[in-house]
């Protein structure tokens, strides 16, 4: 089922993923920061911004990475210059796995759905910052039809 206000599919299972380093998810997207993300990335200076009101809603996070011209701040070229130190957002792309649900981009090209991915538990741990909030956000979306946020 397409959720297109986020770009992602709910799934029943798991795809596997090989990254093709497109870098699409680092180019025109919503990046949340939670708290473990600012810790992680302490010492580099004006990478983020406040969430409006409706990213908050969405994600529950009160920052969201800073992108310059679509681009995000940490990337160059296709590389991230922070890999070792990326938001949780950045590790669990292209799959948010809720209590409820699972969610994979629409957008990634390294979706590989002939084959399943057994790492269930791992993403599920990355997605605790935002699951909550997703989950009640799709439970009402109606409310938002017409505006559009991209995670
Ligand atoms: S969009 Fe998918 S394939 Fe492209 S860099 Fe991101 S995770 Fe990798
Ligand atoms: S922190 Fe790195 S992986 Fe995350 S969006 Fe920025 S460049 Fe991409």
């Amino acid at each position: 089922m397409p959720i297109p206000e986020i770009g992602m599919f709910v799934s029943q299972k798991l795809p596997y993923h090989s990254c093709r380093r497109c870098s699409r998810c680092c180019t025109g997207k919503l990046i949340p920061l939670y708290e473990k993300d600012l810790e992680r990335l302490d010492g580099f200076k004006s990478f983020y911004l406040p969430t409006t009101s409706l990213e908050r809603e969405v994600t529950g996070a009160a920052y969201k990475m800073k992108m310059v011209e679509s681009k995000c701040i940490f990337l160059d070229g296709t590389t991230c210059k922070v890999y070792d130190r990326r938001p949780d957002t950045c590790r669990r792309h292209p799959f948010i796995v809720t209590e409820r649900r699972i969610l994979i981009s629409a957008s990634c090209p390294g979706v590989d759905w002939s084959r399943e991915n057994n790492e269930l538990a791992y993403y599920k741990s990355l997605s605790s910052g935002i699951s909550g909030n997703l989950d009640r956000f799709i439970e009402t979306r109606s409310k938002f039809s017409g505006r559009s946020t991209r995670l």
